[in-house]
């Protein structure tokens, strides 16, 4: 009982660091500033905003910023790591193999790529896809939080490892952070495995679609 009520109020600690945080990230760097009328941020906005952005190195190598795209007001936004080849190419996110597979995904749960937005953690397409680094993601990230805050989606799902960990601020594998929703901002955030990750490992298409599931009933209730 005692380990129980231990373990919510580290939970309730975490989430609270979380949200001031983000709230942070999001230029807020007050709790005076509740009720203090805050423009609301547009996706136009932000785009403007980051203009032709130099902040991480990853400007260096990159032909195209990738942005994001999708409904501005989508109920359901998917995160993946950051830009590859081709996405860095065309300035899509998700459009190589891995972004085929990431649009049969979405068509399964009954749903298209326009009525979701699609975003990642960093903009830039790192050198030879290497993970991005903790400061380039520290650099990138107020602008996907920022994103998130003009969409304010209902539900989240962070495609792979970076995304996960990132949102959620933690280092647990994605093995088990998939499975189940996660609170996050007001929102239901749903990890689960990278498109990448299942063109390499197919036998993991099985807990996709379970985690898919559970996505499609939460969005069904509106
Ligand atoms: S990855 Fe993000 S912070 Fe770095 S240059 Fe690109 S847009 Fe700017």
């Amino acid at each position: 009982m005692k380990e129980d009520t231990h373990r919510e109020l580290n939970q309730i600690v975490a989430q609270l660091k979380g949200h001031l945080k983000y709230q942070k990230a999001l230029g807020i760097t007050t709790l005076l500033s509740q009720g203090v009328r805050r423009e609301r941020l547009t996706l136009d906005g932000i785009k403007q905003e980051l203009g032709a952005c130099t902040r991480c190195r990853l400007h260096e190598g990159r032909n195209h910023l990738v942005f994001g795209e999708g409904d501005p007001h989508a109920r359901l936004v998917f995160v993946g790591e950051g830009p590859g080849r081709d996405e860095d190419l065309q300035g899509k996110p998700f459009v190589g193999r891995a972004g085929e597979l990431l649009t049969r995904i979405i068509e399964a749960i009954d749903l298209t790529r326009e009525e979701v937005y699609i975003a990642n953690i960093v903009k830039c397409r790192p050198p030879q896809n290497r993970n991005p680094r903790p400061d380039e993601i520290q650099t990138c990230l107020p602008f996907l939080l920022k994103q998130l805050e003009a969409i304010r989606p209902r539900i989240i799902c962070a495609l792979g490892t970076f995304a996960a960990q990132t949102l959620l601020e933690t280092e647990e594998k994605i093995s088990a952070l998939r499975g189940h929703f996660h609170a996050y901002q007001g929102a239901k955030l749903m990890p689960t495995y990278h498109p990448a990750f299942l063109l390499r490992n197919p036998h993991s298409k099985r807990a996709v679609w379970e985690d898919m599931k559970q996505i499609k009933e939460e969005y069904k209730k509106g």
